[in-house]
């Protein structure tokens, strides 16, 4: 290839490689719309649901802490992987029945992932089975000043719909979840994106199984109707 021929290759293979990009950029903006706006938002809104321990093996190195711990606690028959698994693809349903774009996320989520909210999906366990109780936390030191409100949110609709009662001992570790501690992780939701993780209930208590595990779909619609009152709230 003469010289001339290789720079118009190169630039011809550099505009491609500009429209990619820019192609992709657009059909972000396009279906995403609500995750770029700053000043109002336009389109439909994307939640990110996180599946706790789904796929815990395939965590990256900086995350190698997490292998090893399969699928998290057990009761009832069940992992919490397995339950808090179908409680996320149920809830994922009901917000998508409302038009939101929801992505079901495993342990790993994408670098610096932006969502108009993420909630992450646990189930607790406890030695004692009268333990039970659920429980949420927004990230410690969040600069994004909704994720509270979108923990106080979740917290009054999992009340409602589930009928289980608020267990107060929120741990370190709900609160510097490395899913939304951005500062340590790549992997993480971006500093902007309203962030929580909730532990929907002792998997070890026979209380808390009646629905977590026996009825799924309590725990999902606690969840999803508490992200789409949070989505709603400042809508004009
Ligand atoms: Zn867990």
């Amino acid at each position: 290839m003469k010289p001339h021929s290789l720079l118009l290759f190169t630039s011809f293979a550099l505009g491609v490689g500009l429209f990619g990009v820019q192609g992709t950029v657009f059909n972000m903006s396009e279906n995403n719309s609500g995750a770029q706006d700053v000043v109002g938002h336009v389109g439909a809104f994307r939640v990110g649901i996180q599946a706790g321990h789904l796929k815990s093996d395939e965590a990256p190195e900086e995350l190698s802490g997490l292998h090893g711990h399969g699928t998290g606690a057990r009761g009832g028959g069940a992992t919490e992987q397995e339950v808090v698994l179908k409680i996320a693809r149920l809830a994922a349903e009901m917000l998508r029945e409302k038009g939101v774009i929801v992505d079901v996320l495993p342990t790993t989520i994408p670098p610096l992932y932006r969502a108009d909210a993420f909630v992450s999906i646990h189930a607790d366990s406890n030695p004692s089975v009268v333990v039970s109780g659920f429980k949420l936390s927004a990230p410690l030191r969040g600069i994004e000043e909704k994720s509270p409100e979108l923990e106080d949110a979740i917290y009054d609709s999992y009340e409602k719909a589930t009928g289980l009662r608020r267990d107060p001992n929120i741990t370190d570790s709900m609160k510097n979840y490395y899913a939304f501690n951005w500062r340590k992780y790549q992997n993480a939701v971006d500093p902007f994106t309203p962030a929580v993780i909730i532990e929907t209930g002792f998997i070890t208590s026979p209380f808390d199984q009646r629905v977590i595990v026996s009825n799924p779909e309590l725990s999902a619609r606690g969840i999803a109707d508490g992200v789409f009152e949070f989505l709603n709230k400042d809508k004009n």
